[in-house]
């Protein structure tokens, strides 16, 4: 069986990956917070966590991998929103959440097992705060609920700070009932207009943290074995996960091991609403960029470095894609290629996977004459291993305009230029067709014309 390796956070090292239960496989990701469209960075880490989900089912079974994604669906960020716009709150959730899985399933990220939504799991936060309290890990004070960092000795353990170092560095916001600045709201009271559930402390709602601790709790137990998100969530939120959980489950170790990705540039820069280069994923997705192909961009890059989008790669990779799906006509699956298989065990690294798979394209089409049945089985089967050249992703290549008329056309004046030996037509009506991004070839048996990556349908003239 391979072995998967992977970067722990935690311990700060590669490690050899052994699950708890290998008929059940449980991780889990830090979701969205649904008030608004996600924007290309939220899709690294569920593309990420989407291969590792696959890797996982390739190598432990189909039905032993559980793989938790939440939505925060009680935030001040949503109150706000429905604030500024009139709307009800569940109106907001309800369409985010809508907007969330028709973008990601555009990019081909399968759906987690479960997908639990904070306000689902009040009880649960509400049991959590109270045996919390009871260990005298919290303390409750005017209308909140709070955690106290100094009963737990490895507060910071995950991101490598010291409390006061945090309370040095970090934004901490100073409240007169806090204990220590560092204290983080587990529950706080809700005013008029804001959602709210009675709760030993008032009528409140939860801080955010505790939201992941009850759900993983609940859904994965008090163990589990991998845990991700972005690396801006590392503190305070995983450093709160964390404290939370082995704090009221202090017989469970709640993640074994922790991934982190880096962040997103644009052409080189950060994204940000200000530099005007801030997008989402279905502003891509309307600019006709296929999610396929934001797929593969988005793994090139190997997620513990910082990911550059650019129109370039692109571009290069909508070629790539085209020429890969040509390819694999008629293709059925096997079983991928044992040395993907290897470097995506090897600490997921997609980038190593794509050149594997670039090789194994170039020596299928380098043997035209041959059948290669096989090398496109498998070729085909470890391109799906990282979502890939999948039926659900298809269909995008070949919605190009039907190019047959100036084909025919071509090969008619070709026809008449081999009499008469005046190829002047020919060539005019052949430098009108690059002209327009289309891929010409002439060749004894015929004419073909492909729309390439720059196809203009606007530059075609009338035939
Ligand atoms: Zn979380």
């Amino acid at each position: 069986m391979t072995t998967i390796r992977l970067q722990n956070t935690k311990t700060r090292k590669r490690e050899d990956f052994v699950p708890i239960d290998p008929q059940n496989v449980r991780m889990y990701l830090c979701g969205p917070t649904v008030y608004d469209r996600a924007h290309l960075g939220n899709s690294r880490n569920v593309l990420l966590f989407d291969v590792l989900f696959r890797l996982l089912r390739h190598i432990y079974g189909a039905d032993h991998v559980t793989y938790v994604r939440n939505f925060t669906d009680v935030d001040d960020k949503i109150n706000a929103r429905a604030a500024e716009t009139g709307r009800p709150i569940s109106d907001i959730t309800e369409e985010t959440v809508g907007w969330y899985h028709a973008d990601m399933d555009a990019l081909g990220a399968m759906r987690p097992t479960h997908e639990p939504r904070a306000t689902q799991y009040i009880p649960q936060m509400i049991a959590m705060i109270e045996d919390l309290i009871a260990k005298g890990h919290a303390y409750a004070a005017e209308g909140h609920a709070l955690f106290a960092v100094d009963s737990y000795a490895d507060y910071g353990a995950l991101s490598g700070r010291s409390v006061d170092d945090m309370i040095a560095g970090a934004r901490v916001e100073v409240a007169p009932y806090k204990r220590n600045p560092m204290d983080f709201v587990l529950w706080k009271p809700s005013g008029e207009g804001v959602p709210g559930w009675d709760s030993p402390w008032g009528y409140g709602r939860p801080g955010w943290h505790i939201e992941c601790s009850a759900m993983a709790h609940d859904l994965l137990g008090a163990t589990f074995d991998i845990h991700g998100g972005g690396n801006d969530l590392q503190f305070p939120h995983h450093e709160n996960e964390i404290a939370q959980s082995s704090c009221a489950c202090p017989e469970g170790e709640f993640a074994r091991y922790w991934i982190h990705n880096e962040m997103l540039q644009v052409e080189g820069k950060k994204m940000s609403k200000s530099l005007g280069n801030f997008f989402t994923i279905r502003d891509l997705l309307d600019q006709g960029i296929p999610g396929e192909v934001i797929r593969i961009v988005m793994l090139g890059t190997h997620y513990g470095k910082p990911m550059d989008w650019t129109a370039a790669k692109a571009a290069q990779a909508t070629k790539t894609l085209k020429a890969w799906r040509k390819l694999i006509k008629g293709a059925e699956e096997v079983g991928p290629d044992q040395e993907v298989v290897d470097l995506l065990a090897d600490d997921l690294n997609t980038a190593g996977a794509l050149m594997r798979l670039h090789a194994m394209a170039k020596e299928i089409a380098a043997n035209p004459q041959k059948d290669c049945h096989i090398e496109k089985a498998v070729f085909l089967s470890s391109a799906r291993l990282l979502g890939l050249l999948t039926e659900e992703l298809g269909g995008w290549d070949a919605a190009t305009v039907d190019l047959s008329a100036f084909a025919d056309k071509l090969g008619a004046l070709r026809a008449q230029a081999m009499e008469t030996k005046d190829f002047a037509a020919v060539d005019a009506m052949k430098s009108m067709l690059l002209g327009a991004g289309v891929e010409v070839r002439m060749s004894k048996t015929g004419v073909e014309l492909e729309a390439g990556p720059a196809f203009d349908a606007t530059k075609l003239e009338d035939v």
